[in-house]
C-alpha cells in the first residue's frame, strides 16, 4: 500500500515539533507532500572555479591553503574584520571576513581552505560568505548545488535545507508518478520520484536542467488538463440554450450593413453562430486589434439571437462606451424593429427603474451597460447571449458572477488588449480563440512620430492642416489639472491653451470629472464634427469610435504605457483618411526612449505586446495580480513557452480519449482533477 503524502502532517516528520510546523505553515507547508513540492528558486553553486576564469564582482568558490597569520581589526565591540592571506594557485589572494572575529584561531598556516564568496578582482579579494575546511571532516557543500529556497520568518534557508533533505530520504519512495506513460516516454521526462528529489539536490546542472524540465512540464500539463477537462464538461452539458438562427435573417442583415466585412469578421461570424446553436453554453474569446471591427461582429451575434427569440446583453467599461455603442446598435437595428436599452450608472432612480422592468418584461431585446448590468439584481426575461467587450477592463470574472446567479447565456469576451498567443492560451485555456486577423480594407496604416516638447508649435500648426481638410484631432493630457507634484500637462490648461491658439476652431474639453451628461454631450459633439479638437484625458481610451478624427496628439507620452498608448492610437485610423499619431515627449531614460521607439516602429498590437512583455515582463503588462492569469511555481510563461503548447495539445488530446474517464492509469490524473475542483467551479473562480 503507497504512503499518501499528502496526508502526513509536518508536525508527524520526525524533527519538526509544533513550533517549526506553525513556521511551515505560515510559508503554505502543511504536509510532507508540499515540503517536497517545496521547489527552490535558484541554485548556489559550489563547485571550485579557476579564478582566472571569473569576472569582477562575480559570487565564487575557490579552494586555496593559508599562508601567514590571520590579522585582526576590531571596530567597537561587534563590528570586526580578519583578513588572511591564501595561496590559491597561482595566485596569492586576500580572504576578508566581517564580523566573525570568533574565527581566527582557526585560520592556521598551511591549512586547506574552501572559500565562497565576492572576487574583487583588482585587490586579489574575496569577501568571505561562507569558508570550509576539507581536511577537518564534516558534512561539504564543496562541488555541489544547494538549492536556495524562499524562506521567511523564523524558517532558515539552512534548516529548510535540512529537513528537505531528510524528508526526500525518508519519504522520496512514496513519490507517485502521474503522468501517463506515454508522455513521459514521448518526451523522456525524468520520472516524478526522480524529479523530485534531483531538484532538491542535482549533482550538476544538467541534470537539474533535466529535472526542471519534468517538473514544468507537469505543471503546465496539470494546468491545461484541468483547463481543457472544464472546457470538456462545458461542452457535453446541455445547459444553454441552443437558439435557431435564422440563417436566412443574418444574411439579409449583414448585406444592410454600411460596408462589406472582411474574411476574418465572416470567418469569425461563422464561429460564434455555430456555437450559438449548440446545446452548451458558448465560451469564446473574440480577439482583434483595436479597429479590427469586434463591434460589428458582436452586432451580428446578437441580431441572431434576438431573432431567435432570445435577449442579449453587452457590457462594456465605461458610460461612454455605453452611450456609444447604444447608439450604433440603434442605428443598424432600426429598421428590424429590435428594442435597445441601455443601464448604466448615471440613469435616475426612476429610469433605471424602467429599464429594469422592460429587460424583465422582454421588452428590451438587447440591453447596453456597464457591468453594474450582471452585478445589479436585473432580470431577464430571456437572456441568452451576454457579450464583455473590452474584457481586459474588467477586474472580476463575468462568468463566475452570471453563473452564481444561475445563468447559463452564451458569452462572447472581446478584447483588444493584444494578448501575445502565449498568454492567451494560457489565461483561456478553456475559452475558444477566435482572431480577427485583418483590419477593414482600406485602411491605411498609421503614421507615428516622437517628437520633443519644444516642436509644438509645429504640432498646433499640424493640427490646425488637419482641420482644415475637414478632419478631427484628439489631444490627450495625463492629467485633468494642474498638479504641484507632476509636471505634466493636463488637459484644462491645454484646453485653454488650444482655445486661444484655434480661436476659429471648436475645442472641446472631456474628463472623467464631468458629469455623464455634460460627457455625453460632448462626445455627441464630437462625433457630429462640431467639435473639431478634442481635449482630453484618457477617458476615451478604450473603444471610442469617430473614424473623421485622423490626428492623435499625446503629451508627455511617456507617462503611458505601451498598450495604453497603442489603444489611444487606436482612435484614430478608423477610416478612410491617412491618420497621424504624434507621441510629446522628452524620454529621460532609456525604457521610455525603447517604449517609443516601438511605437513609431509597428502599428501591429501584437508586436508591441510583445516588445513591452521584453521590456517589462508579463507581471507589469497586465497590471501584475489582477490579471487572472495563473501562476506557477517552477514554470514561466515566456520562456517555458513551447513546453507549454505542448502541454496543451496534449491534455486536450487526453481529455477527448474516451477512456480517460474510466481506466485505472488515468487515476492519479482524475483525482488531481478532482481535488482542484473542476467539477464543482470554475478553476480561476
Ligand atoms: P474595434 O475592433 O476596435 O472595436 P470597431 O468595431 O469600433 O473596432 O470598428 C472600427 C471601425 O471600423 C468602425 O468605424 C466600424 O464601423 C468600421 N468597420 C468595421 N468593420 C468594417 C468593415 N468590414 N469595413 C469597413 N469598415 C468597418
Ligand atoms: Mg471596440
Amino acid at each position: 500500500m503507497a504512503m499518501d503524502l499528502r496526508e502526513l502532517a509536518v508536525r508527524q516528520v520526525r524533527g519538526i515539533g509544533p513550533r517549526k510546523a506553525e513556521d511551515l505553515q505560515a510559508l503554505g507547508i502543511e504536509t510532507a507532500y508540499d515540503l517536497l513540492e517545496y521547489f527552490p528558486f535558484r541554485y548556489e553553486d559550489y563547485h571550485i572555479r579557476d579564478l582566472a576564469a571569473v569576472k569582477d564582482g562575480e559570487k565564487v568558490t575557490v579552494e586555496g591553503t593559508i599562508y601567514g597569520a590571520p590579522v585582526l581589526q576590531m571596530y567597537g565591540r561587534k563590528k570586526s574584520r580578519l583578513t588572511c592571506k591564501v595561496v590559491v594557485d597561482p595566485l596569492m589572494i586576500t580572504a576578508v571576513w566581517f564580523n566573525r572575529h570568533f574565527i581566527k584561531d582557526q585560520l592556521t598556516t598551511g591549512a586547506k581552505i574552501v572559500l565562497t564568496g565576492k572576487w574583487e578582482q583588482n585587490r586579489l579579494q574575496i569577501t568571505v560568505a561562507e569558508h570550509e575546511f576539507p581536511d577537518r571532516g564534516g558534512a561539504s557543500r564543496t562541488g555541489t548545488l544547494q538549492p536556495v529556497y524562499s524562506v521567511a520568518g523564523p524558517v532558515t534557508q539552512n534548516w529548510l535545507r535540512k529537513t528537505i533533505r531528510q524528508v526526500l530520504a525518508q519519504y522520496g519512495q512514496w513519490v507517485e508518478e502521474i503522468l501517463p506513460e506515454e508522455l513521459v516516454k514521448k518526451y523522456r521526462l525524468m520520472p516524478r520520484e526522480r524529479a523530485v528529489s534531483v531538484i532538491h539536490q542535482p549533482e550538476d546542472w544538467e541534470e537539474g536542467k533535466q529535472a526542471r524540465r519534468r517538473i514544468v512540464y507537469e505543471e503546465l500539463f496539470l494546468f491545461q488538463l484541468k483547463m481543457q477537462a472544464f472546457r470538456a464538461l462545458n461542452r457535453s452539458k446541455s445547459d444553454g440554450v441552443a437558439h435557431s438562427v435564422d440563417s436566412q435573417a443574418v444574411r439579409e442583415f449583414v448585406r444592410s450593413l454600411p460596408f462589406v466585412l472582411t474574411a476574418s469578421q465572416k470567418n469569425v461570424i461563422a464561429e460564434i453562430l455555430e456555437d450559438l446553436k449548440q446545446p452548451y453554453a458558448m465560451n469564446r474569446l473574440l480577439q482583434g486589434d483595436v479597429g479590427s471591427g469586434k463591434t460589428v461582429v458582436a452586432a451580428v451575434a446578437l441580431f441572431a439571437v434576438v431573432k431567435a427569440g432570445a435577449q442579449g446583453a453587452l457590457m462594456v467599461p465605461t458610460e461612454i462606451l455605453a452611450e456609444q455603442h447604444k447608439r450604433s446598435l440603434e442605428k443598424l437595428f432600426a429598421p428590424y424593429g429590435i428594442q435597445v436599452g441601455l443601464l448604466t450608472g448615471s440613469l435616475t432612480e426612476r429610469q433605471r427603474r424602467d429599464a429594469r422592468a422592460s429587460i424583465q418584461m422582454g421588452l428590451t431585446d438587447i440591453v447596453v451597460g456597464t457591468h453594474a448590468l450582471i452585478q445589479e439584481d436585473v432580470i431577464f426575461h430571456r437572456l441568452g447571449l451576454v457579450v464583455t467587450d473590452e474584457q481586459h477592463r474588467f477586474g472580476v470574472n463575468q462568468r463566475s458572477i452570471l453563473r452564481r446567479k444561475g445563468l447559463h447565456p452564451d458569452v462572447l469576451t472581446m478584447t483588444a488588449t493584444p494578448i501575445p498567443r502565449t498568454l492567451a492560451i494560457t489565461a483561456f485555456g478553456d475559452m475558444d480563440v477566435s482572431t480577427l486577423k485583418e483590419l477593414p480594407k482600406g485602411r491605411k496604416p498609421i503614421k507615428t512620430y516622437a517628437v520633443p516638447h519644444d516642436m509644438l508649435e509645429r504640432v498646433l500648426r499640424f493640427i490646425r492642416k488637419e482641420a482644415a481638410a475637414g478632419r478631427q484631432a484628439y489631444v490627450i493630457c495625463p492629467l485633468i489639472e494642474e498638479s504641484d507634484k507632476l509636471d505634466v500637462q493636463n488637459a484644462i490648461d491645454v484646453h485653454a491653451q488650444l482655445t486661444h491658439h484655434f480661436p476659429d476652431l471648436s475645442v472641446g474639453l472631456l474628463h472623467g470629472r464631468l458629469s455623464n451628461q455634460d460627457k455625453e454631450q460632448i462626445m455627441a459633439e464630437f462625433s457630429d464634427n462640431r467639435i473639431q479638437v478634442l481635449v482630453s484625458t484618457t477617458v476615451v481610451e478604450v473603444g471610442v469610435d469617430v473614424p473623421n478624427a485622423t490626428l492623435m496628439v499625446v503629451y508627455d507620452a511617456v507617462r503611458f504605457g505601451l498598450s495604453q498608448l497603442h489603444q489611444l492610437r487606436g482612435r484614430v485610423g478608423r477610416g478612410e483618411h491617412q491618420s497621424y499619431c504624434i507621441l510629446i515627449a522628452d524620454p529621460k531614460n532609456e525604457i521610455s526612449r525603447e517604449r517609443l521607439k516601438v511605437m513609431t516602429e509597428t502599428n501591429d498590437g501584437f508586436e508591441i505586446a510583445r516588445r513591452d512583455l521584453e521590456i517589462r515582463g508579463p507581471g507589469d503588462f497586465f497590471g501584475t495580480k489582477q490579471s487572472g492569469l495563473p501562476e506557477f511555481k517552477v514554470a514561466d510563461l515566456m520562456s517555458d513557452f513551447e513546453i507549454l503548447e505542448k502541454a496543451r495539445e496534449d491534455a486536450a488530446e487526453l481529455v477527448s480519449e474516451s477512456d480517460f474517464w474510466t481506466a485505472a492509469r488515468y487515476l492519479p490524473l482524475r483525482d488531481y482533477l478532482q481535488r482542484s475542483q473542476v467539477f464543482s467551479g470554475h478553476p480561476f473562480d
